[in-house]
C-alpha cells in the first residue's frame, strides 16, 4: 500500500467472531495487517479495509481535528490517485479468499 508492504490474514469464521465480534473485517494500521474471515466475506469489505489502510498510510488517522471539506479533499485525491490500484487490490484479496474457501 503506497509502497508499504501489508499483510492480509484469513482466519477461521469462528475464531474471527470470537476476536472482533460485531465486525465483518478489521485493518490494524500499526501492524499493517488486515484481517478478513474466511467465511462470509463480501468484496466490498475487503475495499473497505484496503481503505482504511490507506488512510493509515497517508496518516488522516492520527488527527481528529479535519474539516468536513478537508476530509473531502482527502478521499477525492486518495481515489483519483489511488483508486483503481485499490480495487485491482481487493480483487486479487477477493480471489485469494474464494481460492482458500474451494
Ligand atoms: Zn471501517
Amino acid at each position: 500500500m503506497i509502497g508499504k508492504p501489508w499483510t492480509v490474514r484469513f482466519y477461521p469464521k469462528k475464531k474471527f467472531a470470537q476476536k472482533y465480534p460485531g465486525t465483518l473485517g478489521v485493518c490494524l494500521g500499526w501492524k499493517r495487517q488486515i484481517r478478513l474471515p474466511l467465511r462470509g466475506l463480501k468484496e466490498e469489505t475487503v475495499a473497505h479495509e484496503l481503505t482504511h489502510a490507506m488512510l493509515h498510510e497517508m496518516c488522516v488517522t492520527s488527527t481528529d481535528s479535519l474539516r468536513r471539506e478537508e476530509l473531502e479533499e482527502v478521499f477525492c485525491e486518495m481515489w483519483a490517485k489511488f483508486g483503481v490500484d485499490m480495487l485491482m487490490l481487493a480483487d486479487q484479496i477477493w480471489t485469494e479468499y474464494q481460492r482458500r474457501r474451494a
